[in-house]
């Protein structure tokens, strides 16, 4: 479980820009509410409600999950006095505590990987789907040659120096996962980029999130050698920028891959 500090930090480091929000509401949104009338979103790994909460303020009827209380929290402090239509559990993606084909869109971003069983909770997902619902899956991707992923893996280095093994990846791994188990279940899915934008850290930002351990490939760094690590990439990050409170520019894309269930099962 995160602490809410880490929560505050992963709402602060990890938000995205009003209009990029907004296209990803749309994405969710449009076709859902196309095919029904009054319909009713799940989002499982809520979070702080980065990607809900625009669902929200659209007037849809909401329902969140989430593992962590702390990281919904946030959340619930920002829907407050926007929306009655909203519910926040706690509970695994892997096991959702609600009967069959009851929500019209189901929404995973960035939790996937997180899930130890991934066919689980595609199949969870799609059990709690109406027919003729949607499954939507999302993700952020920097580009490959951002400064923010160059001070990324300088401290994936410092980090192994003191004997810890940082698996990256793990994001692509489990949509390779998800997609083998729609496949499986016989369905066809499409993938489309929703939105690109600019996002500007300072170097000492990107340095202080590797600290706080707000991505999934920190998670398993104890806390002390997570703040070794970057005091060591510190020393390298001033040398090569000359101001550590100058903005960095990363190049950001979010991804959405889009699953209908047939009308009839
Ligand atoms: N979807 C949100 C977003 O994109 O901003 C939050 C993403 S955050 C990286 C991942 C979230 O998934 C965390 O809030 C974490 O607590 C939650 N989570 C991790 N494992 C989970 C599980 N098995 N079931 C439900 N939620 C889980």
């Amino acid at each position: 479980m995160l602490n809410l500090r880490v929560a505050h930090a992963y709402d602060r480091n990890r938000y995205h820009p009003p209009e990029v929000s907004g296209k990803i509401a749309t994405a969710i949104c449009e076709p859902v509410e196309k095919a029904f009338r009054d319909p009713h979103i799940l989002e499982v790994g809520v979070g702080t409600g980065r990607i809900g909460m625009p669902v929200v303020a659209r007037g849809f009827r909401f329902t969140g999950v989430d593992t962590d209380p702390e990281m919904m929290e946030l959340f619930r402090a920002k829907y407050s006095g926007v929306s009655r239509k909203v519910k926040l559990l706690e509970a695994d993606a892997q096991a959702l505590p609600f009967p069959d084909a009851v929500f019209h869109g189901v929404v995973a971003v960035h939790v996937f990987h997180l899930v130890p069983d991934i066919a689980a909770a595609v199949d969870e997902a799609l059990r709690v789907t109406r027919p003729g619902g949607y499954l939507f899956e999302g993700w952020d991707v920097a580009a490959p040659s951002s400064p923010e992923l160059v001070i990324q893996d300088h401290w994936c280095q410092a980090v192994e120096q003191y004997g810890y093994f940082v698996t990256r990846g793990a994001h692509r791994a489990a949509l390779d996962a998800s997609a083998a188990r729609l496949s499986e279940c016989g369905l066809d899915f499409r993938e489309a980029t929703i939105a690109r934008w600019e996002m500007r850290h300072t170097p000492l930002e990107v340095v202080e999130a590797l600290s706080e351990g707000l991505f999934s490939f920190t998670r398993n760094v104890p806390t002390d050698v997570r703040f070794r690590a970057a005091r060591d990439v510190k020393a390298w990050v001033s040398e090569v920028f000359p101001d550590l409170d100058t903005p960095i520019k990363t190049e950001w894309a979010f991804h959405m891959r889009s699953t209908r269930l047939p009308a009839h099962r």
